[in-house]
């Protein structure tokens, strides 16, 4: 029996920058290409918080975030026979023109008509309203069908899992390499154990703060390493790696200090993936020699495109990258305050909050 859809929901909706209230809005309505899904992960991360501030360029308000989420789509739009009412899905959130050079390229993360919803651009969660509500609307190229064990909780980590997925791609690892993971935040952790799935040597999971780098130990690394413990974190790096250093390195922490770490403990001809600093404004200071005479192969990655994100589904199908252990808190969409401020602040050991809209 086909569910029953209302014609108004419950949506987070930030009407100005630094403010947040819960509304009760219409439920949109899938037009070409379209489904309607009934949220029912929906997660906040860091990008969530830039947002929230107005720092990300492109976003409009008022405005409904989420751009990490899962659920059952529950209408599709007449032209749609790939997604039909009680399919579970998860949800990545760049869906590109489909027309632009770097779209016909596959690359539809790098699309040349960003924010362009006219002609058929969409960031969910960014230049469109997003998953932290009760259903949204997108289009079902940027929906993924979960397979029947992956939970929707689980589901919810599709674009995560994703954007760590194509940072190892982009490294082109290869069995039987060292890999230095920087940042462990959740898609830190996907990326730690993404290597070993890919049968690293060895994989050492650098951070600030160990309690959130502990969970590395259950996840895959070999050796957690604290940067803040460290008075030459360069040379103690390089010394886990025989002293010359990994041979590739994932950066996803986001910051100036991670970003030349990364660069400046590879090893002399290594690939260094910065995925990290995905808003403007952060500026490197290295030594140009040490990436020229280091013959290094310095990379940048965002999010991910080609299809990345099913793959990723299948890792977490098959056990290759658990995602559990990163959900500590669960809250209803009327606590979104409390979860805002529960992950902000990290409160009792907060590592990823799930909203879950419907229920
Ligand atoms: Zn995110
Ligand atoms: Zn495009």
């Amino acid at each position: 029996m086909l569910e029953h859809i209302p014609k108004t929901m419950k949506a987070v909706v930030y009407p100005r920058p630094n403010e947040f209230e819960i509304r009760e809005v219409d439920v949109p309505i899938p037009f070409k290409t379209q489904a309607l899904v009934k949220i029912m992960s929906s997660t906040i991360c860091g990008t969530d918080l830039k947002i929230l501030a107005g720092e990300f360029p492109g976003v409009k308000f008022p405005h409904i975030p989420g751009h990490e989420w899962s659920g059952e789509v529950v209408q599709v739009a007449e032209d749609v026979d790939e997604l039909k009412p009680g399919d579970k899905v998860g949800e990545e959130p760049h869906v590109g023109c489909g027309r632009c050079r770097r779209c016909l390229e596959g690359l539809y993360n790098l699309c040349e008509n960003y924010g362009n919803i006219k002609k058929g651009h969409a960031h969910i969660g960014f230049t469109v309203n997003g998953g932290l509500a009760q259903y949204c609307c997108v289009s079902i190229k940027a929906l993924h069908k979960l397979p029947d064990n992956v939970s929707y909780d689980e589901g919810a980590f599709t674009e995560t899992v994703g954007v760590a997925l194509y940072a190892i791609e982009r490294a082109n690892l290869r069995p039987g390499e060292s890999v230095l993971v920087i940042g462990p935040g959740a898609i830190g952790l996907a990326a730690t154990q993404i290597a070993r799935a890919n049968g690293a040597s060895k994989v050492v999971l650098a951070g600030t703060r160990d309690e959130r780098l502990k969970l590395g130990l259950e996840l895959g690394a070999d050796v957690l390493f604290n940067v803040n413990k460290s008075n030459d974190p360069i040379t103690d790096l390089k010394s886990i790696f025989d002293g010359a250093g990994p041979d590739v390195v994932i950066e996803v922490a986001g910051t100036e200090s991670a970003a030349e770490l990364a660069i400046r403990s590879a090893r002399r001809g290594g690939r260094v993936v910065l995925a990290g600093s995905t808003s403007p404004g952060r500026r490197l200071s290295v030594d140009l020699s040490v990436i020229v005479r280091g013959h290094l192969d310095v990379l940048g990655s965002v999010a991910n495109p080609k299809w990345v994100c099913q793959k990723a589904v299948e890792l977490i199908a098959k056990g290759h990258v658990k995602v559990k252990p990163l959900i500590t808190h669960h809250f209803k969409l009327d606590e979104f305050g409390t979860a805002l401020k529960t992950f902000k602040e990290r409160e009792g050991g907060a590592y990823r909050v799930m909203i879950h809209p419907n229920s």
